[in-house]
Formats: C-alpha cells, sequence, structure tokens
C-alpha cells in the first residue's frame, strides 16, 4: 500500500513538474510578444502605405500642370513674349517642386521596403512560435495522459488491496497520509526512516526489536507507519 501510494505521489508530483509546462508558460509569453510586434508592424506598414497615397496624390496635379503648360509652349500658341517666358519659369519651378516630391516619395517607398520586410519576417516568426507552442502542448497532453494512466492503474491496486488490510490500520494509515502527501507508511531501511530519512535512535530500535510482528511501529519523526524488512537493519 505504502509502495502504491509513494508511486501515485511521485507521479503527481511529475505531472505537476512536467518540463513542458514551463515550455508551455514560456511560448505563451512569445506568442503575446510576437503577436504585439505583428500589429505594431502592420500599424506602421499601413501608415506608409498611407503616407505614399498622399505623397503621390500631391504629386499628380503637379505633374499634370507641367505637363499642360510644356504643351503650350510647345505648340506656339502663346504669342506675347513676356507670357511665355513666366510659363517657362513656371515650368522650372514645376520641375523642381516634382523632383522634390518625388524624392520625398521614395523615402517612404524605402520606408514601407524596410517596414514590409520586417512585417514578413515577424509573420513567419509569429507561425514558428505557434507551432512550438502547439507542439508542446502535445506533448504535455500525452505526458498527462500517460503519468494518468498509470496512476489509475495504481489506484486500480490499491482499490483491490485495500479490503485485505486492517480497517482500524488502514484509517491510521490513510489518516497519517492526508498531512504527508499522500503516503502514510515508509519503509524502515538501514535503520532509517525512509519518509523523513531520519535515522531511529537506539532506544526506539531497541522497542521496534522487540515489538511483536503485527505491532505498528511508527516514526517518532514524522510519525509514519514504519514498514519492516530484511533490510530495516534491527
Ligand atoms: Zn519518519
Amino acid at each position: 500500500m505504502q509502495s502504491i501510494d509513494s508511486a501515485i505521489a511521485q507521479l503527481e508530483h511529475r505531472r505537476k513538474t512536467l518540463p513542458e509546462h514551463a515550455e508551455i508558460q514560456a511560448l505563451t509569453a512569445a506568442v503575446a510578444a510576437t503577436s504585439a510586434d505583428l500589429v505594431a508592424a502592420e500599424t506602421a506598414v499601413s501608415d506608409l502605405e498611407a503616407e505614399q497615397g498622399r505623397a503621390e496624390a500631391e504629386l499628380e496635379p503637379v505633374r499634370e500642370r507641367l505637363s499642360r503648360n510644356q504643351t503650350r509652349i510647345a505648340d506656339g500658341t502663346i504669342a506675347d513674349p513676356k507670357a511665355l517666358s513666366s510659363m517657362v519659369e513656371e515650368v522650372t519651378h514645376l520641375q523642381r517642386r516634382i523632383s522634390d516630391l518625388e524624392d520625398a516619395e521614395l523615402e517612404i517607398m524605402e520606408q514601407l521596403e524596410l517596414a514590409t520586410a520586417r512585417l514578413e519576417g515577424l509573420r513567419i516568426r509569429a507561425g514558428e512560435v505557434d507551432q512550438r507552442l502547439a507542439g508542446a502542448v502535445t506533448r504535455r497532453d500525452e505526458a498527462v495522459a500517460a503519468i494518468d494512466a498509470q496512476i489509475t492503474e495504481q489506484r486500480a491496486e490499491r482499490e483491490q488491496l485495500s479490503p485485505l488490510l486492517p480497517g482500524d490500520l488502514l484509517a491510521l494509515y490513510d489518516k497519517i497520509g492526508t498531512s504527508h502527501n499522500g503516503v502514510g507508511a515508509a519503509e524502515l531501511r538501514q535503520r532509517r526512516c525512509t519518509g523523513c530519512q531520519l535515522e531511529v535512535n537506539a532506544a526506539d530500535l531497541r522497542v521496534f526489536a522487540s515489538a511483536a510482528d503485527d505491532d505498528v511501529l511508527r516514526c517518532e519523526e514524522c510519525s509514519r507507519i514504519l514498514v519492516r524488512t530484511a533490510a530495516s537493519g534491527m
């Protein structure tokens, strides 16, 4: 009974301390961080796209005006030399303005290219982190299921065993067990309680040695029922 309960306690401990728990926690944090980065990167891309749209909209009427002026100069319909000269001047001005606006737009496009590349990289990374998290969850679920199956097996064995033990001894064992991680007994091995690892003192050992086989021995330190075996050292 004690070895079954020790096994159950160990299995429960292992289920609680699976490395996958920490892994899942870390990956969940990574998923949240990556998704926040993704939102920021998406916003940066859409902001730059809007900015490029505005730059293009600003260029359009200036280009149209330039083309209109160039046509009028070329077809020779402006007779007045003064008007012609001011139109040529305006063409120069419009060309400079277009060049400035195009430079600004080019800069926006370069930024947009960088932001898009960053977004693509983050999407790939987010996919990888999601996949790793899913993998860790699967592994944890499998490990928990395997441990649960073993615990069920141990409990079934315990069910079969308990009717074979004296009722009052089992009650005492269970009572101690509630405050001792579910294990109310420990093997006495090499004069040591394997429950609390304390060595039994000489006086107690003498009492234990003279006890009848069906006497219930208790550890002085942790009060667990001590199970005597050939290796008890008495
Ligand atoms: Zn003890």
